[in-house]
């Protein structure tokens, strides 16, 4: 393959966390970001105040207000939302409703990536699983009344309680110290990088591996084309930000296996000639950045990473990463402005894929990999034991393993590994996975992989877990989010929790998303008020299409399928509400419904 030609219009690099560091610091001392301070922080970095001011005023983790002595935010997204956190939260607004705005805010907040533990609270930095009001109201009291109060308190990590069942197929190391494979490889790499690079790549394309944080893009290709440019400033970066609702096994993976991921990253850095690579990681999850900071330790003492990897004169630096906060820090190229400092806003693309791509004018506009987490851990496992091993795994014709991430209406909610193609009835009711439905009740609906593959109804069930299956069903594999809904669901009011999830994450860096996102909120919460305009149906389509189309990245352009598959599978349902106001399962038209 020829090298790509390098554009010229490469801004200069500067300090990666500089600003977050300074910024985080001084929300520490001060509880927020005080203005004075801000100009303070810019001094010192040489930047201009309004560029602080962009950074400080774009992530969620930044305040630019003094907050409320006591934050309690509960998540309402998805699968907490089928968990009725709603109700929750009016219950703690009814019980905390003399208090006031100083000492007590209770809001919303974001998918907090602990969908097996719904519904999910955090109060201050801490957080709250399985919660109910027996359990929060004591805690805010406590926090209320006491002079200080550890706001990193709150549940353990689930994964770290929560120890796999069984032996994880995935991992080559069980009973063994892990990166022999790496050990080996750069030795042998150090002597002919050339072949032993081809062998790398050509054992990822026999294997079939593709990104599985939802895109799909075969791996071996984003390797090969970054690999193809000749030596100089390339980076591989990690993309470990999940934070779609349901979304939840980067976090299992992080949790048991960082040896791998880690291992993936250093064989992809090598095999691409990248010296430096970022593991970035969303802020929530704490207790995996703490292992993977001590993976990380590890790695050097054993002189895995750095400079002279295993006296073989190879080079590979590795650091964490962690995100200032958001959801679209998830779509690669705003994760790659994060990274450099600015605004993680998507950058502009091509629709149609034409050169210069995204791996050509990656971080600082080198070449770059971005590789989700579950890949990684694959690549390595691939690499170490070759695509046919991994061929002995799958169901249905298809190949394979894959993690999923189960929750919502299901007796087991969890993360499990299993084989790619199995079929999604045996993922609900099977005794070592979700176990059937809650409550005794009937399957309603499920969203494949969370609010971006859209919800199909119980009748489809039946569907391999794989990706043309799922593609042929108007679907998609995505990040196999699975979220279950009971018939106790109404697919309306689930459409509107997706969308308006979309549209509370939105960047609002282009008209049809920042607009059309609000419009399709407004719409379909008309719907469920059952106030319906002789267009609406109209004009959620034309809307549909015009976001899908005109969208600068995948947040906007998938943001109508939710409404779009309950539109086409529960239109019955739909009908129901717009015409007789009646809702099959007594969501809407309740009195104070937002
Ligand atoms: Fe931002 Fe939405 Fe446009 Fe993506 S589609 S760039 S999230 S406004």
């Amino acid at each position: 393959m020829s090298a790509p030609i390098l554009s010229s219009l490469a801004p200069i690099p500067h300090s990666t966390d500089g600003i977050y560091e300074e910024l985080k610091h001084v929300q520490r001392t001060f509880g927020y970001l005080p203005t004075m301070e801000l100009e303070r922080v810019a001094g010192k970095l040489k930047l201009h105040k309004r560029d602080i001011h962009a950074i400080a005023s774009y992530y969620p983790h930044f305040r630019l207000q003094p907050p409320a002595r006591v934050e309690v935010k509960v998540c309402d997204d998805m699968t907490c939302h089928l968990r009725r956190s709603r109700e929750l939260q009016k219950d703690l607004q009814q019980q905390f409703q003399g208090v006031s705005k100083e000492n007590l805010i209770i809001g919303n907040v974001s998918c907090l990536g602990r969908c097996d533990q719904a519904p999910v609270v955090a109060i201050g930095e801490g957080y709250y699983d399985k919660a109910s009001s027996e359990q929060i109201i004591p805690v805010v009291k406590e926090a209320l009344a006491a002079q200080t109060f550890d706001d990193e308190k709150g549940s353990p990590s689930p994964q770290i309680l929560e120890k796999p069942t069984r032996k994880l197929e995935i991992d080559p190391y069980v009973g063994h110290s892990p990166y022999a494979f790496l050990k080996t490889f750069a030795k042998n790499f150090a002597e002919d990088s050339q072949r032993k690079g081809d062998e790398l790549l050509h054992e990822l394309e026999t294997a079939g591996l593709r990104g599985l944080g939802g895109a799909g893009f075969p791996t071996f290709r984003k390797w090969s084309r970054v690999r193809g440019w000749p030596p100089g400033e390339k980076y591989f970066v990690c993309n470990a930000d999940e934070s779609e609702p349901g979304t939840i096994k980067d976090r299992f993976i992080l949790t048991h296996l960082p040896h791998l991921v880690i291992e993936g990253m250093i064989l992809g850095g090598l095999c691409v000639g990248a010296k430096q690579g970022y593991l970035y990681i969303r802020h929530e999850y704490k207790d995996q950045i703490a292992i993977l900071q001590a993976e990380l330790k590890r790695c050097q003492r054993e002189r895995l990473i750095g400079q002279n990897i295993l006296d073989t004169g190879l080079t590979f630096h590795l650091e964490l990463f962690v995100s200032p906060g958001g959801y679209i820090c998830g779509e690669e190229s705003a994760l790659l402005e994060a990274i450099e400092g600015n605004r993680a806003e998507p950058r502009n693309r091509c629709p149609i894929p034409i050169p210069p791509l995204l791996v050509d004018e990656g971080l600082w506009r080198k070449p770059t990999v971005v590789n989700n987490v579950e890949t990684l851990a694959f690549a390595a496992a691939i690499a170490a034991r070759g695509a046919a091993w991994l061929h002995t795994y799958g169901e249905n014709g298809a190949k394979g393993l894959k993690f999923i991430g189960i929750s919502g209406d299901v007796r087991q909610p969890g993360i499990y590994e299993v084989p790619m193609g199995i079929k999604f009835k045996d993922l609900i009711y099977g005794e070592q996975y979700g176990r059937g439905i809650r409550d005794n009740r009937e399957l309603l609906a499920f969203a494949p992989s969370g609010p971006s593959s859209g919800y199909l109804p119980a009748s489809m069930a039946d569907l391999p877990m794989d990706w043309k299956p799922l593609q042929d069903a108007g679907s998609m594999l995505g990040s196999s989010a699975i979220v279950v809904c009971s018939d106790r669901a109404c697919m309306l009011d689930m459409a509107l929790n997706a969308v308006r999830f979309y549209r509370n994450e939105s960047c609002g860096k282009c008209v049809p998303c920042r607009i059309g996102s609000q419009q399709m909120v407004q719409i379909l919460e008309r719907w469920t008020r059952g106030e319906c305009q002789d267009d609406d149906r109209k004009l959620v389509n034309e809307l549909s299409h015009a976001m899908k189309f005109g969208s600068l990245c995948g947040l906007g352009q998938i943001l109508p399928a939710p409404i779009q598959s309950v539109l086409h599978h529960f239109s019955k349902e739909v009908d129901d509400h717009l015409l007789d106001r009646k809702c099959r399962a007594e969501i809407c038209f309740r009195e104070g419904r937002r």
